[in-house]
């Protein structure tokens, strides 16, 4: 049964905790066979269930755990090859009625100044945006009647309609409050594409001991928050937990039936799945200390996990964490990250260095985007800023990506050629501009016949001029 009214409190979920937890004791100390199987499983591309992913994350020995990262690697590589997607966060605004405990917004901080965009202010964080070369961007927004769904819409709507020189944002993804069906169908009317939710613990006491108050108190509402979206029509939904607030191992199989459930009831699970640690924020002593937290190569398990677990699904990584854990969890099966990110409201046009009172946390990599996309490129990825099949209507794409043979080869991989080659020609400095070349030129060698001509007649076109190419 789905219960939607705020009112009613929804105490049979699709989350039962006595379940997970019977799960993760009763494969313990898993031997190696067992694991060896899984992973021949999911490298034959087929779904985990949740016992298999429990005994994954019950995996006890270091060589264990290096097979399964190997096997990570090779399953991103086998699917997703060496695109990476790049996207920034852009925040609207701070004010907020809920106290979550974690969160450098919630209302009881008096030490964060709270601020909304103007439409005005807006625009110079869209002109400073695109000017930096982004086209792909997560409006972010705290949760106050004045973020109507009316109002989120309003300054989606701005953002499409905002062009600068051979710029545009030609994507917004969305991570606000959980809305009413209604109020979804108004968001989706001005053409959003993924609709974000973390549930940030899935496990049910945490989640009431850390939302004391406010509307996010309500742990069924906000489950079943994407399920409304769903029904209002909006086909990509994003789906996430904040580690650190319980047990890791916890959250990733409450993180899998979060995906189970919706393959279930709406035939396709969820677009994305984000998995931040949380992170230091202003006014905030549970960020510095978080109650259960989560250590780098566990974090590593995480991706690993989630990445075999659910091959069809993109992973989010954000600039929350540090470079180094950024380069490695990459290769481990993340397939979109945030570059040249900057989380104070205001922050991409506004200087100013107070700034960080504005923002919601602080953040771990301060690189810019071409500095990012620099590395990215040294180390043989290809930056993406594709947004070709959503515009084409081709929603879920991560799935056909997967399902779909020479997906990747037609569509793919040429549209990330074609984004990166703008980038290249508008934005990037001269030590971008030589590596990107090179990359793309060696790409091209890797196509052959009608696929070749067809990627080199899209780069020229834009090197004559033409923006926006796409397949
Ligand atoms: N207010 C909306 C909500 O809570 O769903 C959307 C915006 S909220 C700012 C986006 C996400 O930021 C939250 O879902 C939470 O997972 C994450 N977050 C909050 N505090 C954080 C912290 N200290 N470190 C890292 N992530 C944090
Ligand atoms: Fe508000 Fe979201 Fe922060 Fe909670 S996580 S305090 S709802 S902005």
């Amino acid at each position: 049964m789905y219960i939607f009214t705020k009112e009613k409190y929804c105490e049979k979920t699709f989350i039962n905790t006595e379940e997970i937890e019977e799960l993760l004791e009763n494969t313990k100390f898993p031997d190696s066979e067992k694991i060896r199987n899984i992973l021949r499983k999911s490298l034959n591309k087929e779904k985990l269930s949740p016992i298999e992913v429990a005994t994954l994350l019950n995996a006890n020995s270091r060589e264990l755990w290096e097979e399964i990262f190997d096997a990570a690697r090779k399953l991103k590589e086998k699917i997703y090859g060496n695109r990476i997607v790049l996207f920034a966060p852009l925040y609207i605004g701070n004010e907020c009625v809920n106290d979550c405990e974690y969160c450098g917004f919630r209302v009881s901080n008096k030490k964060v100044v709270r601020q909304t965009l103007t439409i005005e202010k807006l625009k110079e964080e869209i002109k400073a945006l695109v000017n930096k070369g982004h086209k792909r961007l997560i409006v972010v927004y705290g949760e106050h009647p004045k973020y109507s769904p009316e109002f989120i819409a309003k300054t989606i709507d701005v953002i499409y309609n905002t062009k600068y020189g051979n710029g545009e944002i030609r994507r917004v993804n969305v991570n606000a409050a959980p809305q009413t069906i209604e109020g979804y169908k108004i968001i989706k009317e001005v053409g959003i594409g993924t609709f974000q939710i973390f549930q940030e613990t899935y496990h049910i006491p945490t989640y009431k001991k850390v939302h004391p108050r406010g509307p996010k108190s309500n742990f069924a509402w906000r489950l079943y928050g994407l399920d409304r979206a769903m029904l209002a029509g909006i086909d990509d939904v994003g789906i996430g937990a904040l580690f650190g607030l319980y047990d890791w191992k916890f959250e990733v199989m409450g993180l899998i039936y979060h995906t189970i459930h919706l393959e279930e009831r709406f035939g396709v699970g969820p677009h994305t799945i984000s998995f931040p640690r949380i992170e230091p924020a202003v006014g905030t002593p549970i960020a510095e200390r978080p109650p259960y937290q989560v250590n780098d190569e566990d974090f590593k398990k995480i991706v690993a996990v989630l990445r075999l677990a659910v091959p069809y699904t993109g992973l989010i990584l954000t600039a929350r964490e540090p470079v180094e854990i950024r380069r490695e969890v990459l290769k481990l099966g993340v397939s979109q990250i945030d570059a040249g990110s900057s989380i104070g409201v205001g922050s991409y046009s506004d200087k100013d260095p107070e700034l960080i009172k504005k923002s919601q946390f602080i953040l771990g990599d301060t690189r810019t985007l071409d500095e990012v996309i620099y590395e990215l490129l040294q180390e043989n990825y290809i930056p993406s800023f594709c947004t070709a099949c959503y515009r084409a209507g081709r929603t879920g794409e991560h799935f056909m990506e997967f399902a779909i043979p020479g997906f990747v080869k037609r569509f793919c991989t040429p549209n990330a050629l074609f984004t990166l080659n703008e980038y290249l020609n508008d934005y990037a400095s001269e030590k971008t501009y030589e590596i990107g070349k090179k990359v793309i030129q060696k790409e091209i060698e890797k196509l052959s016949g009608k696929q070749k001509e067809a990627v080199i007649s899209g780069l020229d076109k834009i090197n004559k001029g033409e923006r926006d190419v796409r397949f």
